[in-house]
């Protein structure tokens, strides 16, 4: 990818990400494959404005796993159940082309790159959904946990 390319996927990552905040209120991560460029490339934005990884590569993974209501950007009006690792450690290249890693990650940025990750190898949320949930309404998913809390 030569720099001009890629600074302008940085630009459209950023203003896709930023676009959908503000007309959904939520969206923490965007992923090139779903802006229709099958390279691997994810804007983050965690609230203190964009950071990108290129060529992310997981070098890290937990065993132990949890539940969490997954949401996405392309399927804004489903939540579905899904279980993630709680932690990784991640290596990428940042916007200047350097070599970077997060360690150990926490489990909210965990299940989030995990998400992202999927995208770039084609695979989206309702691949992973636990079946037994199904796919529930976005705005419903609070109100599914509790059902399901109470059936149990
Ligand atoms: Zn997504």
């Amino acid at each position: 990818m030569g720099d001009r390319t890629l600074s302008r996927h940085f630009t459209d990552l950023a203003a896709a990400l930023s676009d959908f905040r503000a007309s959904h209120g939520w969206g923490r991560a965007v992923a090139l494959p779903q802006l229709g460029v099958p390279k691997r490339v994810i804007a983050f934005d965690l609230g203190d404005g964009p950071f990108f990884m290129v060529n992310p590569t997981i070098s890290w993974i937990s065993r132990a796993e949890f539940e969490v209501w997954d949401d996405c950007m392309c399927l804004p009006e489903i939540a579905v159940r899904v279980r993630r690792s709680r932690s990784l450690s991640i290596s990428y290249l940042d916007s200047e082309m350097r070599h970077a890693q997060l360690d150990h990650v926490a489990e909210d940025l965990s299940e989030l790159i995990q998400h992202e990750m999927d995208h770039l190898d084609g695979i989206l949320l309702t691949d992973r959904m636990l079946p037994e949930w199904g796919v529930v309404a976005r705005s419903a998913r609070e109100r599914a946990t509790k059902v399901h809390l109470l059936r149990k």
